[in-house]
């Protein structure tokens, strides 16, 4: 589902990803861990360009990411991204920021984006909500609305970046909740998170990252309760 080879990023002379190779497969959820300044948003950006590889290729259902000739538009509307902060359009309701998307670049009808945005309100459980505007809402609720909007697109994999990292602790488990039954929907998800409760729960599979490399990388049980590496043990120590 998604190839990463020899992926580098440097921004001038720092080096923040330093040979990066990661499969992803179908339906498989994969947790990235790691300290802060390691290069995980970074990874997670260039997975669907939003930061320009310095070296390597990404593949994303066999079309070349890197390639100069994809359109790269096309190739992210079957990605979806969930940021730590939500980046809802503040003046519109609930049910525009999630209709918004399908129904300029996909060229639905009202009626259509409508119906679609009812049944992911009723997903992330918003169903009351739709006419709301986001400074309505709590932290909690506009995380589950970037999801639903996300997911407008249809897309086929959903990258997040520390969704939960900006949310009152309150908060967390009702986003982590619908991340959850995502993954029990089959998504294909890689997900950049500090909640190791959630990782050791969901992920198919753990990467550890550090100083732009993928130190070590298992299932839950492997990384957390075996780990390898002395920079993880460490890690974890502190983290867990
Ligand atoms: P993480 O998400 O693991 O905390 P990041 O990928 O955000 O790490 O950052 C990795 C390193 O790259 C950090 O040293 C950060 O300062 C640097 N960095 C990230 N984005 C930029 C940028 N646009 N320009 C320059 N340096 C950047
Ligand atoms: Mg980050």
């Amino acid at each position: 589902m998604i190839e990463v080879k020899s992926l580098k990023k440097s921004f001038g002379k720092l080096e923040v990803l330093k040979d990066i190779n990661i499969d992803v497969a179908p339906q498989e959820v994969v947790c990235v861990i790691g300290p802060s300044g390691s290069g995980k948003s970074t990874l997670l950006r260039c997975m669907n360009r939003l930061e320009e590889p310095t070296a390597g290729e990404i593949f994303i259902e066999e079309d070349n990411l890197t390639d100069t000739k994809t359109n790269i538009n096309q190739l992210r509307q079957r990605m979806g991204m969930v940021f730590q902060q939500f980046n809802l359009f503040p003046h519109k309701t609930v049910m525009e920021n999630i209709t918004m998307g399908p129904q300029r670049l996909k060229g639905k009808s009202k009626t259509e984006v409508k119906e679609l945005g009812s049944q992911l309100l009723e997903k992330v459980g918003l169903v009351d909500k739709a006419k709301v505007y986001p400074d309505n809402l709590s932290g909690g609720q506009k995380q589950r609305v970037a999801i639903a909007r996300a997911l407008a697109m249809e897309p086929s994999i959903m990258l997040f970046d520390e969704p939960t990292s900006a949310l009152d602790p309150e908060m967390v488990g009702e986003v982590l909740q619908v991340m959850k039954d995502l993954a029990e929907d089959g998504m294909t998800m890689v997900i950049v998170t500090h909640e190791m409760g959630f990782a050791k729960e969901v992920a198919d599979r753990v990467i550890f990252m550090d100083e732009g490399f993928i130190v070590e990388e298992g299932s839950p049980a492997e990384l957390f309760d075996n780990p390898q590496h002395e920079r993880t043990k460490s890690f974890l120590s502190k983290v867990l």
